[in-house]
């Protein structure tokens, strides 16, 4: 049978499956625990944590998606990514981006403090920068691109191939793109990780996450070490996201058109100093992004051409846009990156990763495009007040 395309695949999970009533949507199994056969006679499902059918739909899912061999879900997106750092033993090194998710920053930098692994920070865009920490011998790539909040943009099939020289893993967080538009097993990498909170359920009314791995091998150890740690995902949030996830390639498709509109119009506004969106011919990334991204996501950032009480007169002008942290809901939000997001790395981070004060990040959600420009429009005013 040929491989099905993103969009079926992402309505069709578990759909007819069945036997017992033929309810054409799966049904959601609560249950803590499965009566044994018999003494001895293992079931497929025991204990939730370890493993429960619903949990498990969304595992294939995410699976088929991402092109792997098999996924864990976790119970949130550090959840997904603190599970790949079970593979790590004591003194590994692991090579990380300068300008990554805020919890990544966090966890990697508080547990390299305890001295359990030793984390560098580079920008994977730098090739001397990269070769130097890849001669190091790490056991880890961790690649985020698009990264948060700059949407800087790096060649994951490149940097693979770079660290597969030296024996590391590549694992990409491919949370702000969501495998509808980017597919980085297919480029390279051996596992990919996911804050589910954000595009594949949403609706921002799950925490969530999930680990794929290229092979079954990976993927058996990281379900091993899911089940050791209780870092799985619960079975009504499971359900949650498979009900979000049939939706994802209708829901990109509108992110992406109207995120082309409100760009249109911030490139006329004055008070943008500067856009950050990889569809721009402008961005450093474009030509990287367009090779390897079948989209350029509904993510951008811009800096104001004003001061912190600017920012603040901008963002009380908004009412469409809620001012909140998290991003890929069907609602447009806007982020504050240096005190929101991001407020766990030091001013001196900060500036190293290029989050400058003025800096705001946008996610663009389903409303009419009309209706969330003239919101940014009337922000705009109130800054000039
Ligand atoms: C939100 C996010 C995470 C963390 O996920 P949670 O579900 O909040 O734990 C990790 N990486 C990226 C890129 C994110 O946006």
């Amino acid at each position: 049978m040929t491989r099905k395309k993103t969009d079926t695949i992402a309505v069709r999970t578990g759909i007819g499956t069945d036997t017992q009533h033929h309810a054409v949507v799966p049904p959601l199994y609560l249950s803590t625990n499965y009566r044994f056969p018999a003494l001895g006679d293992v079931p497929t499902y025991d204990y939730a944590r370890g493993g429960n059918p619903t949990r498990a739909q969304l595992e294939q899912a995410l699976t088929d998606l991402e092109g792997g061999a098999g996924a864990v879900v976790t119970n949130c997106g550090m959840a997904a990514i603190n599970l790949v750092l079970s593979l790590l033993k004591t003194g590994d090194k692991i090579v990380a981006p300068h300008d990554c998710y805020g919890g990544t920053y966090r966890l990697l930098e508080s547990r390299s403090k305890q001295g359990i692994w030793q984390v560098k920070f580079v920008d994977q865009s730098d090739p001397d920068a990269l070769a130097s920490a890849l001669a190091e011998s790490p056991t880890l790539v961790l690649v985020e691109t698009p990264s948060n909040p700059l949407l800087r943009v790096v060649d994951i099939a490149d940097i693979c191939q770079q660290a597969h020289q030296v024996g590391a893993w590549v694992v990409v967080d491919n949370t702000f793109l969501s495998p509808a538009l980017q597919q980085p097993l297919a480029l390279g990498a051996d596992m990919v990780v996911h804050s589910t909170t954000k595009f594949i359920n949403g609706h921002s009314d799950i925490v969530g996450g999930a680990v794929i791995a290229a092979t079954s091998e990976l993927a058996e150890t990281l379900a091993w070490w899911g089940n050791c740690i209780g870092a799985t995902g619960n079975a009504f949030d499971s359900y949650m996201t498979l009900r979000g996830l049939r939706t994802l390639g209708a829901r990109v498709k509108q992110h992406q058109q109207n995120t082309q509109a409100v760009l249109a119009y911030l490139q006329t506004v004055p008070a943008v100093r500067q856009l950050y969106y990889p569809g721009l011919t402008t961005h450093p990334g474009h030509e990287i992004a367009a090779r390897q991204q079948s989209g350029f996501g509904s993510m951008l950032s811009l800096e104001l051409d004003t001061d912190s009480d600017g920012v603040a007169r901008f963002i009380a002008g908004l009412s469409l846009f809620a001012l909140a942290e998290s991003l890929g809901g069907v609602e447009s939000l806007v982020t504050h990156p240096g005190s929101m997001t991001h407020r766990a790395m030091s001013d001196a981070a900060q500036a190293e990763a290029g989050i400058a004060p003025t800096l705001l990040r946008f996610s663009i959600g389903l409303e009419d495009a009309d209706d969330l420009i003239a919101d940014l429009a009337n922000a705009f005013a109130a800054l000039a007040a």
